[in-house]
């Protein structure tokens, strides 16, 4: 397959889990669409951060040591004004761990559906990326379709369809999400995997939110492990 256009080299990042701002700054350098989002560390930062970003926000504490952040209470989603932002910040600084590095305020996206993106370099078969139904579905319903990468936009397109969520995706119960948008990130993601080889662990996108059809899509959050 052919490398996509607007592929930056890699940002220097630490081994070891990232951030999801790091991991988000890593699929960020191969022109896959990230969140607007600034690291905060008080309350009024949070609030002028929303205030440039525009409400509604979304609100999460960042540590290394959490893998899943919304059952550890750190995810606080659609705070409409400075009063609610406040008050999560409260209370998800209040669950943080003395190994956390603060809090983020990110654009609050919206869309049609969800996927899960993944990527691994297995030490027997190399880079290989894979897809599923997002959200907290992915572990229920095993709907994955896995591939070694880098795979061509077309190749990535072939592997959405053939998900079980796809007729989902293509307006069953309401727009047409942007499956191309998704075809398209599947496609960055498998080429990073590629050219990071084994210095990659696991990278993942969960969820990748799916616009309208023509509206693109967006990584909401993200999560890596480098070598
Ligand atoms: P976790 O570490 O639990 O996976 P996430 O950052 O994925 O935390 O947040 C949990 C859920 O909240 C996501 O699956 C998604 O549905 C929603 N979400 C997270 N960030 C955003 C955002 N910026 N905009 C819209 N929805 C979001
Ligand atoms: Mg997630």
């Amino acid at each position: 397959p052919e490398r996509p256009a607007g592929m930056a080299p890699a940002p220097a990042l630490p081994g070891g889990a990232l951030t999801e701002g790091e991991a988000k700054r890593l699929v960020a350098s191969c022109g896959i669409a990230t969140t607007r989002e600034t690291a905060v560390q008080s309350a009024e930062e949070a609030v002028a951060a929303a205030e440039a970003i525009g409400y509604p926000v979304v609100l999460k504490g960042v540590s290394r040591a959490v893998v899943h952040k919304s059952d550890a209470g750190l995810v606080r989603l659609d705070l409409r004004d400075d009063a609610a932002l406040r008050a999560a910040f409260a209370e998800v600084s209040s669950r943080l761990g003395p190994d956390a590095e603060g809090c983020v305020v990110q654009e609050m996206a919206r869309g049609e559906a969800e996927l899960f993106l993944g990527a691994i370099h297995d030490p027997q078969f190399g880079p290989m990326v894979l897809v599923g139904a997002g959200g907290i579905l992915v572990e229920v319903l095993q709907d994955v379709c896995m591939a070694p990468a880098p795979v061509s936009a077309e190749q990535a397109r072939a592997m959405i369809e053939g998900l079980r969520v796809a007729p989902v995706l293509a307006g069953l119960r309401g727009r047409p999400a942007d499956t191309g948008a998704a075809a398209d990130t599947l496609s960055r993601l498998s080429w990073l995997a590629a050219e990071l080889g084994p210095r990659l662990v696991e990278l993942d996108i969960n969820p990748l939110i799916l616009r309208a059809a023509g509206q693109g899509a967006i990584a909401v959050d993200a999560r890596a492990t480098l070598a």
